[in-house]
């Protein structure tokens, strides 16, 4: 898919908008007396934020090796999945495709504009099914895939990439919320060869930043153009920006954290196994488990009672909740309960 193509399958009026850059964004004077943009000249955080996010994306730029021009960030990658369904797909008219059972996110935002969503039903293993990839593309049309690698709420990764990307014929969005968890390479090296590619992460969970609300769009300068186009100008708070900038210059708790949650996950995984309650624990290149349990039902209001909230995935995983990793203590805390079940 070339640039060009990318443009046919932008909705026509989008096209025509400019990116919102306020003025002193678009002319950087040295120290300049400003009285431009009606706030009080009092206060720490008296300023708009930057709305190209300029420092944050020169940062992320040099920590990732990738143009500036080719990274959107958003109020938390949800924000992005709600650009990129807004700016290809016509309301009532578009479908987006995703894997089912995928994150819930991409079907919310696509039933606010009423675009249809497709879904690919994984195999028992939660992986795509190429031959129903390529029956469903021919015979249901959609502008946007959504790929989530590793998947919510399945843990798995996606073999294969490149094979849907090359073959889609539309946008294909790589969510790698969990990437830093899985240990494996991000799609991010494809992006020069596929002009149709967008790729999202977060700072929300490996980063351990879900409060701060931050999430990167990385592609080509034609896309990125477009999420600029179509962004709310100041939709990523200063604090936020400055917080992950210092996060980027001094990543050593980030690895810490990482580790930890990795020896973490290590010991929970051990300690799941040949528990009588549970049918099975799913393999996960994320920072959760898909857990099969002999009656889920109970075993979710178990925790409940004992004040462990964890994710319900049934009826659409069957007998499934999925679990994430938490601190030592409330990984005991959730074995102690578990394996007291008597079903
Ligand atoms: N993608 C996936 C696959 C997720 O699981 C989540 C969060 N649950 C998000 C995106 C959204 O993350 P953010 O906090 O960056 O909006």
């Amino acid at each position: 898919m070339t640039t060009s193509t990318i443009n046919a399958l932008v909705r026509k009026n989008i096209l025509q908008l400019q990116p919102y850059i306020s003025y002193r964004d678009q002319l950087p004077l040295e120290d300049p007396v400003l009285l431009d943009a009606n706030e009080s000249p009092f206060g720490a955080y008296n300023r708009y934020p930057d709305s190209t996010q300029s420092k944050l994306k020169n940062k992320l730029s040099e920590y990732k090796n990738i143009g500036p021009q080719c990274i959107a960030i958003g109020n938390g990658s949800d924000e992005l999945i709600d650009l990129v369904i807004k700016i290809f797909c016509e309301p009532k008219k578009d479908a987006i495709m995703i894997m089912n059972p995928s994150f819930a996110m991409y079907g919310f935002y696509a039933a606010i504009n009423e675009n249809k969503v497709i879904g690919l039903n994984l195999n028992d293993r939660f992986e795509i099914k190429k031959e129903d990839f390529i029956e469903t593309t021919k015979n249901n049309p959609s502008k946007v895939f959504f790929i989530c690698s590793p998947n919510n709420p399945t843990g798995n990764s996606v073999d294969d990439l490149e094979f849907f990307i090359r073959n889609y014929n539309g946008i294909v969005v790589v969510d790698e919320a969990y990437i830093e968890f899985s240990g494996k390479d991000s799609a991010l090296s494809l992006l020069e060869k596929y002009p149709n590619l967008i790729i999202l992460q977060t700072f929300s969970k490996a980063w351990g930043m879900a409060g701060a609300r931050v999430g990167v769009a990385y592609a080509s300068e034609e896309i990125i153009t477009l999420i600029n186009s179509v962004k709310a100008p100041y939709n990523v708070n200063s604090i936020s920006q400055e917080l992950i900038i210092e996060m980027l210059d001094d990543n050593t708790l980030f690895n810490e954290n990482l580790k930890n949650i990795l020896a973490e996950k290590q010991w929970l995984e051990k300690s799941l196994r040949d528990m009588d309650c549970i049918d099975k624990v799913f393999p996960t290149d994320a920072n959760f488990f898909l857990i099969r349990f002999n009656n889920a039902e109970i075993i979710y209001q178990a925790l409940l009672n004992e004040n462990i909230l964890t994710s319900k995935r049934m009826p659409q995983i069957p007998q499934c909740i999925r679990i994430n990793v938490g601190s030592r203590d409330e990984n005991q805390k959730l074995i102690n309960v578990l394996k007291n079940i008597r079903l």
